[in-house]
């Protein structure tokens, strides 16, 4: 059988991307990750010379893969690394995660801090979740609680930068399930500088042009230790709808996901534009929201509120 060479050295070829017709030996690959990232980065000017870089990191593949990439780019851009791990409470599942977040950290000689739910809104997720009184999907209820705990620990840090693994999939799963629920204002999320919690602090995403499946294969051959079991409350169940009516797409028709993006890109930035005169701070925290109080206090208070019902039923 004629084994395929690299489209750009003389080895023998591992990966084929069927969107761009190359075929790519072991290292051809690796590096195009590297550079595919590098070339984000630049593309959107996501990094400044000399930043503090606060990487969220779970534990998981994709943050995993991008504390990797990070760690080799700004080795040359006087960035200063630090990762942030979340731990949700959830018993069981967090500890190996978190275990090989730290060990992660401490190989590559990253600072980390770590920050939970219980120390920051006073309950854990498993207690979060324990009253089935509450209308909220379990993922609907700890995607805002964990993005305020980055962004509050990156503030705490003075962080410049929050950098989030979000592939390209995650990306469009998120841009098609906010346009399913008619959110135009979490749209413009999509927009590839957005701010956190206090504006000063930028929201990157560098593996924002790369596939999921890519990054997989990356963490592969990198032969990077990360989590593999499933959170035991994952119950999106239209995302993963959504990721395969694209992903079956993208079998029939390679490069269609790019293409989608693109154009979703171009919607998200028109709604950032629209949405941006009816943004007014949140009543409680003070964070920049559509409605007079931001997702995550409605979170909390739908928490709260589950929790109470829930104590004074027992
Ligand atoms: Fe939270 Fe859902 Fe992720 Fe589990 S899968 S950690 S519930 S967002
Ligand atoms: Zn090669
Ligand atoms: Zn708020």
């Amino acid at each position: 059988m004629h084994i395929k060479s690299c489209s750009f050295c003389n080895e023998k070829a591992v990966y084929r991307r069927k969107y761009s017709g190359e075929s790519l030996c072991t290292e051809c690959f690796k590096n195009s990750i590297v550079e595919k990232t590098k070339k984000t980065i630049s593309k959107y000017k996501m990094l400044k010379y000399g930043e503090k870089i606060a990487v969220g990191l779970s534990g998981g593949k994709d943050s995993s893969a991008l504390l990797n990439v990070l760690n080799q780019i700004t080795k040359s851009h006087g960035s200063k690394l630090y990762a942030i791990t979340v731990d949700e409470g959830i018993e069981g599942y967090r500890d190996e995660s978190k275990f090989l977040a730290e060990k992660m950290c401490k190989s590559m000689n990253v600072p980390q801090i770590v920050v939970s739910y219980d120390e920051l809104f006073d309950f854990t997720l498993d207690e979060a979740l324990k009253p089935d009184n509450r209308k909220s999907s379990s993922c609907s209820i700890c995607g805002p609680l964990r993005r305020r705990a980055i962004d509050l620990a990156a503030q705490k840090m003075n962080a410049d930068v929050i950098a989030t693994a979000h592939n390209l999939d995650d990306s469009l799963q998120t841009f098609f399930m906010n346009l399913f629920n008619n959110d135009l204002p979490r749209l413009s999320w999509l927009n590839p500088l957005s701010s956190g919690f206090k504006a000063d602090i930028r929201r990157i995403k560098p593996f924002m042009d790369i596939y999921e499946e890519e990054i997989a294969y990356y963490t592969y051959l990198m032969k990077i230790d990360f989590q593999i079991e499933d959170c035991p409350y994952q119950d999106e169940s239209i995302r993963s709808e959504v990721k395969e009516f694209l992903n079956n797409l993208e079998r029939l028709h390679p490069g269609i996901k790019y293409s989608t993006f693109s154009s979703a890109m171009k919607i998200a930035q028109k709604s950032s534009e629209l949405t941006k005169k009816d943004r007014i701070k949140c009543k409680k925290c003070g964070q920049l929201s559509s409605q007079p109080l931001c997702s995550v206090c409605k979170t909390i208070n739908i928490v709260n509120d589950s929790m109470e019902i829930y104590a004074s039923d027992q």
